[in-house]
């Protein structure tokens, strides 16, 4: 761990008076000063070691300062820093190479992050298909360039409406909270038919494709039950539909599968990544296609591409990045520390009051806090936040575990290297927050 860093608050003050911080109010930005990391941990200015709970923004998967990722970085570095888009490189082939025998899809298109994939994801489908609407769901998130932000349905979509044009909501197989009411059992059944009656409303002619989070990530971590995809596919082939499989957050291990639809058994048309494919080493995302997709291509022209399309050395981090998943046999470690994970959450939703529902898959978990587990009334409105998440928060901070909250929820989403050791020490602080809240709330732990 490295020592307390002399111009740290010099160094924090710069960085608000002369830079401006992403989905902040800048006065209100209050920045760790961040030197270092190894592992599940990462250290700040002050000397402190922080349990990265979130894995950062649920990327850096293999933790930090992996020596096998440095390495391959330095070695490309060394080689060869930058080739454009349009040369042969050996690290494009390879990892395109990977990409199709990992995801039994075709050829992949390099793009610089998730936002970036989505957006040719869309355009792809429509140069394909020759449709201009994409259907997404209102829980989701898929960007913040102009298209992937109109795609979102979540409130970060807001501040860009009306958008770019042609895009269609549906709901989502939101189980807690069926958005018509009724039972779960209907809305089970319902989720797949009231897209089909929008599909039949908008026009099947007019519509290019269905982009969807593979498991919805930053919207509470929305599992979804085991026909929806199977129903979703049919449905979608009905009408001449491709499917865009959004993995940039619930793929490369996160579940414990390269995708998270691999758990369903369905091939999507269209795979967007990101996030886990270089753990966040650097930046780089890809637009894995079908082969068909890929087959249309070869006579049409694909429209875009950017000067860094295919940076060799973010193409060399993320080779080096999913050999380590292999090699260290990662997805196997989160399957088994994800049913420890399941078992502690759902202790947690016995014990606590404020717990109202935990989802879980692999090393991708969330638990929804509610005033009322009858009511379901959410500790904190949509979009909004109380005093209740923002004492489980402090209390997270005061034990140096870095946890994403976010309106009523609250992530464990850690590097898939975290060890039993760590998680548990993670869950130890959740809970005694949780008890702060259970507290705060006048009731006390249940069990
Ligand atoms: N899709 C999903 C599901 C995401 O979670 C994110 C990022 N949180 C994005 C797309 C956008 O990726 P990026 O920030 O790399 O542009």
């Amino acid at each position: 761990m490295p020592e307390a860093h002399p111009d740290s608050a010099q160094i924090i003050q710069d960085n608000r008076d002369y830079t401006l911080f992403s989905w902040s109010v800048q006065q209100a930005t209050n920045p760790i000063h961040m030197v270092g990391g190894k592992g599940s941990h990462f250290f700040d200015g002050d000397g402190n070691a922080w349990l990265d709970f979130s894995s950062q923004l649920i990327n850096i998967n293999v933790g930090h300062q992996h020596p096998k990722v440095l390495q391959a970085i330095k070695d490309q570095v060394d080689q060869m820093c930058f080739a454009g888009p349009s040369f042969a490189t050996d690290v494009r082939a390879k990892l395109g190479k990977k990409l199709a025998e990992v995801t039994g899809l075709a050829k992949s298109f390099f793009t610089l992050g998730g936002s970036e994939a989505n957006e040719n994801a869309m355009k792809m489908a429509r140069l394909y298909t020759g449709r201009d609407k994409i259907i997404t769901r209102y829980r989701s998130y898929h960007g913040a360039t102009m298209g992937s932000m109109t795609a979102s349905g979540d409130p970060r979509r807001w501040p860009v409406e009306p958008g770019v044009p042609g895009i269609v909501r549906v709901f989502d197989p939101y189980m807690y909270r069926p958005p018509m009411g009724g039972s779960a059992e209907d809305w089970a059944d319902g989720c797949i038919t009231h897209i089909e009656e929008v599909i039949q409303m908008e026009g099947p002619h007019t519509i290019a494709a269905m982009l969807v989070e593979g498991i919805t990530g930053s919207n509470g971590i929305i599992i979804p039950p085991d026909d929806y995809y199977p129903r979703l596919r049919a449905l979608l082939d009905k009408y001449g539909i491709l499917l865009i499989d959004d993995e940039v957050m619930s793929g490369f291990g996160r579940t414990g599968k390269w995708l998270a639809t691999q758990h369903y058994g369905i091939k999507p048309d269209i795979v967007t990544c990101a996030k886990g494919l270089t753990s966040g080493y650097m930046p780089l995302g890809a637009v894995i296609v079908s082969d068909k997709i890929a087959e249309f291509f070869e006579d049409h022209m694909l429209w875009g591409g950017l000067t860094y399309s295919g940076h060799p050395v973010s193409l060399a981090a993320a080779i080096a990045n999913l050999q380590v998943y292999e090699d260290e046999n990662i997805f196997e470690h989160v399957n088994e520390l994800g049913e420890h994970l399941g078992k502690r959450l759902e202790a947690m939703k016995r014990k606590y009051a404020c717990v109202g529902d935990v989802r879980y898959i692999g090393l991708f978990s969330v638990l929804e806090l509610v005033k009322d587990k009858k009511t379901k009334e959410p500790l904190a409105p949509f979009n909004g936040s109380s005093p209740e998440m923002a004492k489980l928060a402090a209390h997270l901070k005061s034990k140096h575990v870095y946890a994403f909250l976010r309106f009523n929820w609250a992530f464990v989403c850690p590097p898939l290297v975290i060890t039993k050791e760590e998680l548990d020490a993670g869950l130890d602080a959740y809970e005694e927050g949780l008890a702060l809240v259970d507290e705060m709330m006048g009731k006390a732990a249940v069990g």
